[in-house]
Parts: C-alpha cells; structure tokens; sequence
C-alpha cells in the first residue's frame, strides 16, 4: 500500500494578553505566537514535530520572550532578542579584532537598535563567555530561533552585516559569516541576500 508522507507548518491562533514588559518597563500588551511543524500522513496531521516558532512578544516594543515569562517575569529580565544581537556583535567583534574603535561601534550600534546602554564590562564578559569556547554562538543561535520574531531575525542579520561591514572590506568569507549568522536563525540565503541588497 502507497502511504504518502509529510510535514506541514502549522500556526496557532494568537493569543493576547498583558503582562509587565521589562523593556518597555511596564505593563502592555502581548502576542503568544505559536507555529509548530506536523508529521502528516495523506496529508493529516498525526504528530507535533519540532517548534518553528513559539515566542511572546511585546505589543509596544516588540521585544521577543520566552512564553514562561507569564509565569516567571523575575526569571526572564531580558529579552532574547536583545541577548542574540548582543552576542552576535560581541563574536564578530572578536573575529575582526577587539580594539577601542570597534567597541566603540559596537556599543553604538546596540543602542540604536535595542535603545539602551552597555559598557564597556559587559563587553569583556561577553567575550569571555565566547572565548571559553563553552557556549558557541552558531549554536546558541539554532536554539532560541524560535524565540525570535521575523523582524527581529532580519534586525539582527542587518545589524551583523553593517558590523562587518565597517570592519572590513568585505570578501566572500565575510559574506559567508553573515549567511551563516543568517542560516542558524532561520533565514533563508535569498532572505538573506535580499535584505542586504535592500537595506545597504
Ligand atoms: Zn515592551
């Protein structure tokens, strides 16, 4: 017997709510988003696969949480979005070179997006974190993508490609970075591509 098989993307209505936003600093409104993949056979859905998306976020900042935030507000102070952009910066800043400049550009280039002030200290515990090797950032980028908003997603591949940019004249292998940066959110190479050409 011919059995035809699957996988269908399936997206939960949204849910609404309020909660206390530790961005915005208080309290607003909130989208559950919820998008998971379904093994089918002949086309119905028979088992939940892996979570494509599965993320809370901010009405009025659009600053993407964990859904456990509803639950646990003291646990989840920061938003993802703004941790994955900190780091992303952080490991291209220690694979183009850390000097005082490039710090300097990389602070800029955090508050312009996230609208808010780091030091100088939290560069130096970032790098560490990266440089002990323990929490590699391509991978601790695959495990909170679906913790990631699509605008947030394209932010950050534009935020790391402008990075890149001013640090070098970029080559095939800075483009290669990017598109790997990209990749391991989820974006695809003509997604990636497009927002290059698009946004330069
Ligand atoms: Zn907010």
């Amino acid at each position: 017997m011919f059995i035809l098989m699957g996988e269908t993307e399936k997206a939960s209505p949204l849910q609404h709510g309020q909660f206390n936003c530790p961005i915005c600093a208080n309290e607003q409104a909130y989208s559950l988003h919820d998008c998971a993949m379904f093994f089918t056979v002949f086309g119905i859905s028979v088992a939940r696969l892996n979570t494509v998306s599965h993320y809370l976020s901010c009405d009025q900042c659009g600053s993407c949480f964990p859904p456990q935030i509803l639950e646990h507000p003291q646990q989840h102070l920061h938003a993802i979005d703004q941790q994955a952009l900190f780091r992303v910066l952080c490991y291209l800043l220690s694979g183009y070179g850390d000097t005082v400049q490039s710090r300097q550009r990389l602070l800029n280039s955090y508050k312009s997006i996230a609208a808010k002030e780091l030091c100088q200290k939290d560069i130096d515990s970032e790098l560490a974190i990266i440089n002990a090797g323990s929490a590699p950032t391509l991978p601790y980028l695959q495990n909170i993508t679906h913790l990631l908003s699509p605008f947030k997603k394209q932010q950050l591949v534009m935020a790391a490609y402008n990075f890149a940019n001013e640090s070098c004249m970029m080559e095939h292998q800075d483009r290669v970075r990017i598109n790997t940066i990209g990749s391991s959110i989820g974006l695809s190479l003509p997604e990636i591509e497009y927002l290059i050409v698009n946004n330069h």
